[in-house]
């Protein structure tokens, strides 16, 4: 398959840091060269980090939130609607993340409706979907992985706004990584997928990013694969690896 996809590096900060750690690492990411021809790098911090972030952070990175409201401007208690991201300047959000499925109830329906408000409202959206162990011990992974797919088909016409990140669970934030084999035969399944539900054209042109224990030690050997264009990096985002990450685009060949 053509292989002229650019790059994707996500760095997905979850719940941590504070004010400090914001300052820092934005010092340490601003320092790192990298050619934005090649690699597109983003960065979602927490919501209420996003204003230090955007105003510190060089504009060759993105900046991403983690997630988006199911709802409008409006009386949703707590809620940050896509409108209010894109106020702020935000243009990317994830969408899916595992832990928002495991411990906030979010299930396909709710995955599929936050797609198309954040695509309706003008964001990008980095769609994340994976297996559970569960499900890859019982070798239902290819099914799991069909399901989520049809959701994501169903819900979004443009895929150009669109980064599919393929996140096995058993792999996030475990240490265990899937194998640059394992995770090259979903990202193929996830091409296929593609180009049978929606077309050859967009499978050929949609960035497939990989998530789960991505580390500077195997990010080199993952990136290598044919359907792998880039990465869901979580933990080692907030460290200095994240450098070597980065630059891991430079063994793509493109
Ligand atoms: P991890 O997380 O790199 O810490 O495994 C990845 C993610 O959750 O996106």
């Amino acid at each position: 398959m053509e292989q002229s996809r650019k790059i994707f590096i996500g760095g997905n900060w979850k719940s941590n840091g504070d004010l400090q750690f914001v300052k820092d690492h934005v010092a340490f990411l601003n320092s790192i060269a990298f050619d934005n021809e090649k690699c597109e790098v983003s960065v979602s911090p927490v919501f209420i980090h996003l204003p230090a972030v955007i105003s510190s952070l060089d504009s060759r990175y993105i900046v991403s939130a983690q997630n988006v409201s199911l709802f409008d401007n409006g009386a949703y208690t707590g809620e940050i609607s896509a409108k209010q991201l894109k106020d702020l300047g935000i243009n990317w959000t994830l969408i899916g993340h595992s832990e928002r499925r495991q411990y906030f109830g979010e299930n396909e329906e709710v995955v599929g409706r936050k797609v198309k408000i954040a695509l309706e409202n003008g964001l990008n959206v980095i769609a994340c979907i994976g297996e559970k162990l569960s499900d890859r011990e019982a070798g239902h992974t290819v099914e799991v992985v069909s399901t989520q797919m049809k959701t994501l088909v169903s819900s979004i016409v443009d895929w150009s706004r669109v980064v599919i990140a393929y996140e096995p669970v058993w792999a996030i934030g475990t240490g265990v990584t899937a194998t640059p084999q394992q995770a090259q035969e979903i990202h193929n399944e996830i091409r296929k997928i593609l180009a049978s539900s929606v077309s050859e054209d967009v499978a050929n042109k949609v960035r497939i990013i990989y998530g789960g224990s991505v580390t500077e030690k195997n990010a080199e050997e993952l990136i290598r694969q044919p359907d792998i264009d880039g990465f869901l990096v979580g933990g080692a985002s907030l460290k200095s690896g994240f450098k070597t990450i980065i630059e891991s685009y430079k063994f793509k060949n493109n």
